[in-house]
């Protein structure tokens, strides 16, 4: 099971020869993008069904060798995870809420019929990766190192059923701040022709179908001239983005974000409610309807609306753009003072009080 402690893995460790020079990695560090350059080193660990999890290691990051008959290229049994490292002042590496990044791994494993990982592991996971690579960490402002760990399924067999031999990953990517030159509002294109996820399908979890599926909506939305998609469910409840969660700000001052159990129950959000509900506002984890929200903003009962996950953190909503017509949306100071008090946390530039930094 998952709850009993796993104990401790022996990783073995082989150093990348080829590893980036000092200046080639600072060179990378002071403008990294997002997900375009990678550490030298990854980490990788075997399960099959009769020998469960072995075979840890930490090795030179490159090529992943699969039989073309593994069915995570047919059949996309996959999952992954977001997470990132943040260096304080004092040149420390932290992680944010580790043990709620390896739940939600266990929870999308047990929906795509992979293995679960237990906590132990994927926290150890990060510090072996953080130890050989942890001079990646960038310490640049709104600046951190990105995490992605992944798990698939590489047995190569044709048949329909949960594979026998699965490999869970971890490697790491310097990112830089999201928004250079101040966070701007975002142009959200109502999806009406497609949905993320449908009930019983596997929007709770994070599996690559969820976002292969959002391409294709998200071009959409470019086309309009909008940056990121809003799905709705069948019953024209507001669901969640491509890749971040929705809160509401009302006037009188509570919060309310989709309670639906189709999306993605991101950790950045559950962390700025909480910070939300520290100052003393209500939240309510609630159906919102596409017709509440529309009218919430032209009767001035909503005055904020904004996105939010671990890539952006805070991203306010300027406008709901769909076929016939355009909302304006509020603009207030809750979203943003919000991020500022949780990315401070992050940075260690304010006092963790609820436990939530994980050094690494
Ligand atoms: N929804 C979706 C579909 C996402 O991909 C993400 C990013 N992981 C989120 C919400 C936000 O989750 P988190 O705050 O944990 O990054």
């Amino acid at each position: 099971t998952t709850s009993a402690p796993a104990g401790e893995l022996t990783f073995a460790v082989t150093k990348n020869l080829a590893a980036a020079s000092t200046a080639q990695r600072e060179e990378i560090l002071r403008n990294p993008g997002f997900g375009l350059h990678f550490t030298d080193h990854m980490v990788d660990i075997c399960w099959s069904e009769k020998g469960g999890w072995h075979r840890p290691r930490v090795q030179p990051y490159g090529p992943i060798s699969l039989d073309p008959a593994a069915a995570v290229l047919h059949y996309g049994q996959e999952i992954f995870e977001g997470i990132k490292a943040y260096r304080h002042t004092d040149g420390s590496v932290h992680t944010f809420r580790p043990d709620r990044n390896a739940a939600r791994l266990q929870n999308s494993a047990r929906r795509l019929a992979l293995p679960e990982l237990p906590t132990e592991y994927f926290i150890q996971a990060l510090h072996e990766l953080i130890a050989v690579d942890g001079a990646w960490v960038p310490s640049g402002e709104d600046q951190s190192l990105y995490l992605r760990p992944f798990m698939f399924a590489k047995e190569a067999f044709l048949g329909v059923r949960p594979a026998k031999k699965v490999g869970f990953y971890l490697i790491a990517s310097p990112a830089g701040a999201y928004f250079s030159g101040g966070v701007k509002p975002v142009r959200i294109w109502l999806s009406e022709n497609y949905a993320r996820a449908g009930k019983g399908g596997t929007g709770a979890a994070k599996t690559g179908g969820n976002y292969a599926s959002s391409l294709l909506p998200q071009a959409e939305a470019n086309d309009k001239g909008c940056d990121q998609v809003v799905f709705l469910d069948q019953h024209r409840h507001v669901e969640e983005l491509g890749g971040m969660n929705i809160v509401f700000v009302f006037k009188d001052g509570h919060l309310a974000t989709p309670a639906s159990e189709s999306i993605l129950e991101g950790i950045t959000r559950d962390s700025l409610l909480q910070l939300a509900e520290d100052r003393g506002l209500t939240v309510e984890r609630r159906d919102v309807s596409l017709d509440e929200w529309r009218e919430g903003v032209a009767s001035g009962d909503i005055v904020e609306v904004f996105a939010c996950g671990t890539a952006a953190v805070v991203t306010p909503i300027g406008a709901l753009v769909a076929e016939g017509f355009e909302d304006v949306q509020p603009l207030g100071e809750l979203a943003l003072s919000l991020r500022e008090e949780l990315t401070d946390i992050q940075y260690g530039r304010r006092e963790d009080r609820h436990g939530w930094l994980h050094r690494l």
